[in-house]
This record gives C-alpha cells, sequence and structure tokens, in this order.
C-alpha cells in the first residue's frame, strides 16, 4: 500500500535549485554513488525537452527543476535496457506515462535493477505552444542561453520564469504573471492525452511519485516549509528502499495521504479541455505570434489583476 511523506533535501543550494523540496537529486545522487546511472529530463541547445542519462553526481544538475515541456524520449527505453544488461542500476525519472511505457517495453527483461520515479503531472503542453512562446522570446531578448521554469527567489510558492541571454541581464517574471505559464496553468494547449489521463492516481506504474507538497505547513507546523517541501508517495518495497539510501540527506516526515492529496488535484484529477484549444493551436501553426494567440484567453485573469491593483493602491492611500 502506498504510504507517503514530506520530505526535502538537507542541502539548501540543491533545494533552492530544484522544483519542489530537491529529493530527486537525493535518491539520485545515493543510485549513482551506489554505482548505477539516472535518466532525466534536460534542454538541449534548442531548449527542446530530451530524456538523457547521467553517470556523475555533478551531472545531475541537467535534470533539476521542472521543463514544462513534453519530453523526446530519445531512443531512453533502449538505452535502460542497455545498462540494465550491463548489471547497471537504473533510476529512470519522468512523466508517468513514460514510466508506463518503458515498464512495457522491459516487460520480458530482468529489471531487478531498474527503479522508477515519476512526477504528479498536470499536463505537459504541445509542442507547438512552447516553439511558438521560444520564437516570441527570441524576438524580445534576442538570443537565449537559458530557461528556468521553477527559479524560487521569489519563494517556493511564487516561483519565476527565468530567460538567460549571453552578456544581458537575465529576464525574471513571476509565473502568474508570464503568458506561457499563464496559458498552461489555464490548460490552453495541453496534449490532448492530458485532459484525460490514464496515469493519474494514488497508484502509479512507479516505485516513488514526486510532486509539490502544498499546504505542508498546515500539517507539519516543525518543518521548514519555506524553501519548498516534495511529497513523497512510495509505492512499492523498491521504492521503500531508495527513499531510506537517500535518507541522509534528507528530512522527512510521514504524512496523512489523503490530506496531501486533498491539496494537489493533479494527482487524481485531470482538467477540462477549453473550446478554445483548437483555435489557439490553429493560430500558433499559421505562425501568428504567440501573445496574440493566448491574450484575449487570458485577458479575465489579467483584469482581475488590474483590479486587485488599483484596489491595493486605494487601501494604501487610505491607511495614509
Ligand atoms: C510537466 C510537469 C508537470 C508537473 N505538474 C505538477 C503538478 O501539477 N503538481 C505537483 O505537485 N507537481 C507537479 N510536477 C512535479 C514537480 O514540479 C517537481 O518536478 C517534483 O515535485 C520533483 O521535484 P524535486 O524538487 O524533487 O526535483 P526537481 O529537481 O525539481 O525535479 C527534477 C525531476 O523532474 C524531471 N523533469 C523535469 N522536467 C520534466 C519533463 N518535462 N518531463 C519529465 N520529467 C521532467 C527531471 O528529469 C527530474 O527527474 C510537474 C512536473 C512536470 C515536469
Ligand atoms: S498528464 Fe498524463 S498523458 Fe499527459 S504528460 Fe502527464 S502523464 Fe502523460
Amino acid at each position: 500500500m502506498t504510504k507517503a511523506y514530506a520530505a526535502y533535501n538537507r542541502n539548501d543550494r540543491i533545494r533552492f535549485q530544484s522544483s519542489s523540496g530537491g529529493v530527486f537529486h537525493a535518491l539520485a545522487a545515493s543510485v549513482i554513488e551506489d554505482g548505477g546511472v539516472v535518466f532525466g529530463v534536460r534542454f538541449d541547445d534548442q531548449f527542446r525537452a530530451v530524456y538523457d542519462v547521467a553517470e556523475e553526481v555533478r551531472e545531475l544538475e541537467m535534470f533539476q527543476g521542472a521543463k514544462y515541456v513534453f519530453p523526446c524520449m530519445n531512443k531512453v527505453c533502449e538505452r535502460v535496457g542497455k545498462y540494465l544488461e550491463e548489471g547497471r542500476r537504473v533510476l529512470f525519472t519522468g512523466l508517468p506515462c513514460h514510466v508506463a511505457g518503458v515498464r512495457a517495453y522491459l516487460r520480458n527483461a530482468d529489471t531487478d535493477r531498474l527503479f522508477c520515479v515519476d512526477l504528479v503531472c498536470h499536463g505537459t503542453p504541445e509542442n507547438i505552444a512552447w516553439e511558438s512562446y521560444m520564437r516570441y522570446e527570441k524576438k524580445r531578448t534576442g538570443k537565449i542561453s537559458g530557461v528556468r521554469m521553477r527559479d524560487k527567489s521569489g519563494g517556493w510558492t511564487d516561483y519565476r520564469l527565468v530567460i538567460e541571454s549571453k552578456g544581458e541581464e537575465a529576464k525574471s517574471e513571476p509565473a502568474r504573471k508570464n503568458l506561457y505559464m499563464r496559458g498552461y496553468t489555464k490548460d490552453l494547449y495541453l496534449r490532448k492525452p492530458c485532459y484525460n489521463c490514464r496515469f493519474r492516481g494514488v497508484e502509479r506504474h512507479s516505485d516513488i511519485t514526486l510532486g509539490d507538497y502544498w499546504g505542508v505547513s498546515a500539517r507539519h507546523r516543525k518543518l521548514d516549509t519555506a524553501g519548498g517541501v516534495s511529497l513523497v508517495l512510495v509505492h512499492s518495497q523498491k521504492g521503500a528502499d531508495i527513499l531510506e539510501q537517500a535518507g541522509k540527506s534528507l528530512i522527512c516526515e510521514e504524512t496523512e495521504i489523503e490530506y496531501a492529496c486533498s491539496h494537489n488535484p493533479a494527482i487524481t484529477d485531470s482538467p477540462d479541455m477549453p473550446r478554445c484549444r483548437e483555435h489557439i493551436l490553429a493560430q500558433m501553426k499559421k505562425g501568428i505570434d504567440f501573445s496574440q494567440c493566448i491574450e484575449p484567453y487570458i485577458k479575465e485573469k489579467f483584469i482581475v489583476y488590474i483590479r486587485e491593483k488599483i484596489r491595493g493602491l486605494k487601501n494604501i492611500s487610505k491607511n495614509r
């Protein structure tokens, strides 16, 4: 039966670079230190998300931080199989649908040394949306040298999207104001299967599921929650073993599974598909500017934001 934990990395730097509590890094480092390899998702030099492998702890940095982009599998199943045949331990980390794919591909192989970690997954955008957004950013920023989608300099809950370009100051925007993230969180351009995802639920194909533990501070008052806390769902004995092995790097407390899931609808529920989705994607395919494609559909929130600002200014002047 699945057990749930609130956990975060003891190393503040690693935790800061991670989207949630940095539990991924602790699990991955312990597998590598034991002679194994770790698969995860990084950006390539064109900012496409791709699966790759790390054999050294210092390489894990490329996998840290969520990329809200659908990753290319990059012959990953064959590569996992090859490491297993060589007798190596393999930790595969990725989307729930991809973990299911790896498991299905290796169903006749010896998978005693395979560990799978999936993520709580809201959904992934259609590639055309990411490409269209990157074109829009390149026009405004010039040559892009780095993208961070869960920068914590504004805190774990008010995370920022950061675009870096060589020789220029990085452009950093709260995700709640960034066009791409607003379209993503409004579910405007997710891939079709994400609106009816078969891989949600508390029970999974993986050994461990990682997500953000929203609502943690009300339940675990003694934990230092500001820097980000991971929700860790352990589904199997293998999962319990690697969590224990990584334990020295983690602060970890068992938690109530119903409470944690009630604060994180993406574990069990798929979003509704908006009616405007097809139109937005068709506009993007025609090469229409990203902002023009989505602005009509996120205006409502923007108006609410402006109203809140005006209300805030009125309150300040009243209190003077
Ligand atoms: C597309 C997406 C949607 C998510 N939606 C939710 C959600 O709704 N609710 C929630 O609680 N958590 C969600 N998460 C998970 C959360 O953002 C963290 O990734 C997770 O809690 C692990 O955090 P960490 O601090 O342990 O490690 P981090 O360092 O933040 O995570 C790194 C791990 O994420 C993997 N990863 C990064 N981008 C991708 C990608 N595009 N595809 C596959 N794997 C990727 C890396 O390979 C590595 O395994 C989502 C993640 C992604 C990528
Ligand atoms: S929501 Fe489901 S189908 Fe969509 S990327 Fe996530 S796991 Fe895959």
